[in-house]
């Protein structure tokens, strides 16, 4: 069987780490008998520069034909000062929406090899965590109203964002979570701010209605306040959490630098078809972008996620991230994950090959 991937590389380290990620595909596919064929398709700055748009319709088009979508990273200083449409990042909304990905699931774990790389005292870093994080991602304030106005009382220009949420976008986002927590430790953690926002008070009205038909689920419901904090002060309290868009998108990077490195998580964003889109959770990272010394290692994540979620192939998944485990363990670094120990740190590449190493 021939599975389609479309892969979108970006900008600053994105390329560099993509081709990590096919490299570990294509290994992975002959081990198991598998085959990837791979189409590339210009995002972000890059695709600005190349044809005036971030998104253009022929990626677009390129993804809604493949079986699933794995990209990179998009951004960089020199396209900060353009007009918000033709920014970069404009071309993750538009291909979350374009292909109807409202589900974003972070999982966080601490690993063994790395339990010296968390900023966590090590008592709460010795108890472990393993959270997933399903983030709603086509609601909110990011895809509210917005705008500027005239203030009337300071007499000079205000400018507004507006948190929108509706019955069906909590319900759907709901039973992903519910889904999910079955699968797992039957425990769910709905995040909200339901003490101020009208919009996260229907979030938990919806939340506790569907918890009826999800009875071996525990739902218990948390301030984004509080959450916050207990990520840092006891992050093993945590299995599911399910929140908006906003919340889901400060509290993933919370919880990911509590496992040493950005440079670690994958991510997946799926909607009502088994396409997806996985990437890694970190950004272009221009400050490193070049250089030869990006963690590959979350781009790779996803491509196993991509395995899992979309295609299926469960031991080829697992296989992935057996490998990645086992290059933690054995002391392979890249520079990201030293934090002060002597190993020797190895380039992007070095990583990708301890990793095929052990596949
Ligand atoms: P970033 O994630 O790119 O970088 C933050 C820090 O983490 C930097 O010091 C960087 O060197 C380091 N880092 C990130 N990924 C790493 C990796 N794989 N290996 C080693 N170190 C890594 O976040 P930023 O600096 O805030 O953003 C840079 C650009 O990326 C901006 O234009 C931003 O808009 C964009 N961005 C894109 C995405 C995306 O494409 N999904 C996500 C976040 C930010």
């Amino acid at each position: 069987m021939e599975y389609r991937i479309a892969l979108l590389k970006g900008d600053g380290i994105g390329p560099e780490v993509i081709d990590s990620a096919r490299r570990i595909l294509e290994a992975v596919g002959e081990k198991y008998d598998r085959h990837f064929q791979f189409s590339e398709y210009l995002v972000g700055g890059a695709a600005y520069v190349a044809t005036g748009a971030p998104l253009p319709q022929e990626t677009l088009n390129g993804c809604l034909a493949s079986d699933s979508v794995l990209l990179g990273a998009v951004g960089g200083p020199q396209w900060d000062n353009l007009p918000v449409h033709l920014r970069p990042e404009q071309a993750l909304f538009a291909l979350r929406s374009g292909l109807g990905l409202y589900s974003n699931v972070r999982p966080v774990r601490m690993y063994r090899a790395l339990k010296g790389a968390s900023p966590l005292h090590p008592d709460i870093v010795a108890a472990g965590f393993n959270i997933i994080i399903v983030r709603e991602l086509t609601g909110g304030i990011y895809f509210g109203e917005r705008g500027r106005r005239t203030s009337h009382l300071y007499d000079s220009e205000e400018a507004f964002d507006t948190e929108c949420y509706s019955v069906a976008e909590i319900e759907r986002i709901g039973r992903v979570a519910f889904e999910m927590a079955l699968g797992r430790s039957k425990r769910l953690t709905s995040i909200d701010k339901a003490n101020v926002l009208e919009s996260s008070r229907l979030w938990r009205e919806v939340m506790h209605h569907l918890s009826a038909e999800y009875p071996q689920v525990e739902l218990a419901d948390m301030l984004v306040d509080n959450a916050a904090m207990q990520l840092i002060r006891k992050p093993a309290q945590f299995d599911v959490i399910v929140t908006s868009n906003m919340f889901g998108d400060i509290l993933s990077d919370e919880a990911s630098q509590l496992t040493g490195s950005i440079g670690l998580l994958p991510s997946s964003s799926l909607g009502n078809t088994t396409r997806g889109l996985y990437e890694p959770i970190h950004g272009s990272a221009p400050d490193i972008a070049g250089l030869g010394i990006a963690n590959p290692i979350a781009t790779i994540l996803s491509a196993a996620l991509m395995l899992r979620h979309s295609f299926g192939l469960l031991a080829a998944a697992n296989s992935i991230e057996a490998a990645v485990e086992a290059a933690l363990d054995a002391g392979c670094r890249t520079r990201d994950l030293l934090m002060g120990s002597q190993a020797p740190t190895l380039s992007t590449t070095e990583m990708t090959e301890e990793i095929l190493k052990r596949l």
